[in-house]
């Protein structure tokens, strides 16, 4: 391990489990049980700490080959063994088990988040982790209640229908960099609590947490082959599961650009789809929305996790007549963020996830400046070691803008003024995206007028990208399609069988 990560180690004190798990160098990809530490062909890749850009593992770079092993044993697992044998209690006390020792190890899995993605180790702890767990327990308990229904059908002779709801089979899993363990969870829990057996891929930057995780789960005693985690790039272990006619069901998370890839690559086999893609969603604030909301959501949505949110709130529309007290009580607010060590517990800013990401950003604050919007806060790439840039406020800007237009992926907050209802909502659909909206305002009336015409797939009021595992998620438009979370998402892994019986 380099010397000034040991020493950051020491200086945050981290657990021992954090300290020996980096102190390993090198982790292995985990396929039917086993962690295997070299690929078929002995490449691997480097993990970057984003803090500093050192490198703190390495991992195995999975072949097509490597691949093809993982799905294979997910779907040996899925048809017979210990797996395949569970009733739906078994598997509910299996999940809650693993959701425990998720919890018991919540610190340690809280710091190699913290250390690999870059967060903020205050929020990475409450949001990451613990909503991780969350989502594991929420599942857990509809394995014991997925069911289907009985008919009385009007044939001539005396009979019956009923449908059966029954596991896809083989899921294949793809993930971001930006929530790693949690999109993950989103990911693994719904197809494991009915049943289906799944090959994820965690995104090139982020796959310390997924696979620290796998050793946990070990031990809560998950049969060998029902979570494979494969370790490589989109262009091989991700399109290798959009193409293998084994997996029955594709849930993609990701940008818009890959997911139209892994769109087509699934549609071209037919198997069932689910994507969760990027967005540019918008806030709207009337006349009576109170700005502390606003500030507030800012906080929660843009500026949080460095902004690397797919539902942030990244376009704000404020009504005219309170547009200058908002911009300045967010440019007021945006003193008060803390850049810093993600380890670091008084931090509330960490670093982007990599160079390419800082440069990308980069880009577009000097684009906004070009095309005319007026900076009121930040811009500034931070002159330190890893991949830090100020939180950035622009008002007046415009639709036509390309900040406004495209997902930045970064702390940039877009602001400018209307004057009408009806005003603020076109302004607000006219997007390619549709993830996420909200609305400010203490009229309940027009918020709920408004809900109804905002095209978006979830949406807030007085408060911005709040979500709850018992709340579907998930985009319209370019956004994509299909739900994480809520007992939606059950459905997205079952298959509905149709019975008739003749007495
Ligand atoms: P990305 O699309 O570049 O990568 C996502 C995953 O797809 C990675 O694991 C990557 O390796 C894989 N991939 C790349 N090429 C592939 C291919 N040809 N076939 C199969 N898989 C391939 O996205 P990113 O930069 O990792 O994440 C940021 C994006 O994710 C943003 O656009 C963000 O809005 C989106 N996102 C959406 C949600 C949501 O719920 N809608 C949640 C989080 C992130």
């Amino acid at each position: 391990m380099d010397q000034q990560i040991k020493e950051m180690l020491n200086h945050y004190k981290v657990s021992k489990q954090t300290y020996d798990f980096l102190n390993a160098g090198h982790h292995g990809m985990f396929i039917d049980g086993k962690e295997i530490t070299d690929s078929s062909t002995s490449h691997k890749f480097t993990i970057e700490d984003p803090s500093n850009g050192l490198v703190i593992a390495t991992v195995p770079l999975a072949s097509k080959e490597d691949t093809d092993l993982a799905i294979k044993a997910a779907k040996r697992s899925f048809y017979r063994g210990p797996w395949a044998e569970m009733n739906p209690g078994e598997r509910q006390n299996l999940l809650l088990k693993m959701a425990d020792v998720m919890e018991e190890n919540l610190q340690t899995l809280t710091e190699i988040e913290a250390i690999n993605a870059g967060k903020a180790i205050s929020g990475c702890k409450d949001v990451d982790v613990q909503g991780s767990i969350d989502i594991l327990r929420y599942m857990a308990g509809w394995a014991t209640k997925i069911e289907g229904a009985t008919r009385d059908t009007s044939w001539p002779v005396e009979s019956f229908g009923f449908t059966l709801k029954q596991p896809v089979g083989v899921v294949g899993a793809i993930v971001p960099w930006n929530w790693p363990l949690n999109m993950g969870l989103w990911k693994l829990a719904a197809p494991l609590a009915v049943g289906c057996t799944v090959v994820l891929k965690p995104a090139e930057q982020t796959p310390l947490s997924l696979l620290y995780l796998m050793k946990l789960w070990q031990q809560a005693g998950l049969p060998d082959g029902v979570v494979n985690i494969v370790t490589g790039t989109g262009e091989v272990v991700g399109s290798r599961l959009t193409q293998h006619p084994d997996v029955r069901k594709v849930s993609f998370t990701g940008s818009t650009p890959v997911g139209k890839i892994v769109g087509k690559a699934a549609v071209d086999r037919l198997a069932h789809l689910t994507l969760e893609l990027g967005g540019k969603s918008a806030m709207v604030a009337f006349e009576d929305a109170r700005i502390d909301d606003i500030v507030q959501a800012a906080h929660q949505s843009v500026y949080f996790n460095s902004v690397q949110v797919c539902s942030a709130g990244s376009r704000l529309y404020i009504h005219q007549s309170i547009y200058q007290a908002t911009v300045q009580a967010l440019a007021e607010s945006l003193k008060e963020v803390v850049i810093g060590d993600p380890l670091d517990p008084e931090t509330t800013q960490g670093p982007q996830i990599s160079k390419r990401q800082l440069e990308s950003i980069s880009t577009y604050i000097q684009k906004g400046l070009e095309e005319g919007a007026q900076l009121v806060f930040g811009g500034k790439v931070l002159d330190r070691p890893g991949y830090y840039v100020e939180p950035t406020l622009f008002a007046e800007t415009t639709n036509q803008m390309t900040i406004v237009k495209e997902e930045i992926f970064g702390p940039v907050l877009c602001v400018q003024a209307f004057t009408t209802e009806e005003e603020a909502i076109e302004l607000a659909n006219d997007s390619i995206y549709g993830l996420a909206a909200s609305v400010f305002t203490t009229d309940i009336s027009r918020a709920l007028r408004v809900v109804k015409r905002l095209e978006a797939g979830s949406i807030s009021v007085n408060t911005h990208d709040a979500v709850d595992v018992c709340m579907p998620f998930g985009g319209c438009k370019q956004s994509g399609f299909g739900k994480d979370m809520g007992p939606e998402q059950l459905e997205y892994f079952l298959e509905t069988k149709s019975v008739i019986v003749q007495l």
